[in-house]
């Protein structure tokens, strides 16, 4: 599952970040999510309060910003932002031709440790 190694990969951030830091607990953990990085946050949340058990992160609750999509249109030149999570073609003039700026983060922001 998918979810469960990212769940996994930012449990071992996290708690690394914390030891080195010289703490021991987690508090909360903030994530940045873009909606396009096809992660299910339910799923992650769920695997994320599976794998914490036992760890210095039992206690942690995870803290979700989702990011939106948004591209930049090569053909017209705009800045676009979408509410939906795939982007096929510019909002504005139906061109295919662009880049997406942002929601394909998987990013800690920041934590709260004790
Ligand atoms: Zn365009």
């Amino acid at each position: 599952m998918h979810e469960a190694s990212i769940a996994l990969s930012v449990l071992e951030i996290a708690v690394d970040n914390c030891r080195k830091a010289g703490y021991n607990r987690i508090e909360s953990i903030r994530l940045k999510i873009g909606r396009a990085s096809g992660i299910m946050l339910d799923a992650l949340l769920f695997a994320f309060n599976a794998v914490k058990a036992d760890t210095i992160a039992a206690e942690a609750s995870v803290i979700i910003d989702e990011i939106p999509v948004s591209g930049l249109c090569s053909s017209c030149g705009k800045d676009f932002v979408t509410e939906e999570k795939y982007i096929l073609c510019c909002p504005e003039c139906s061109s295919a031709s662009f880049n997406i700026k942002t929601g394909r983060e998987l990013e800690i922001i920041d934590m709260e440790v004790f």
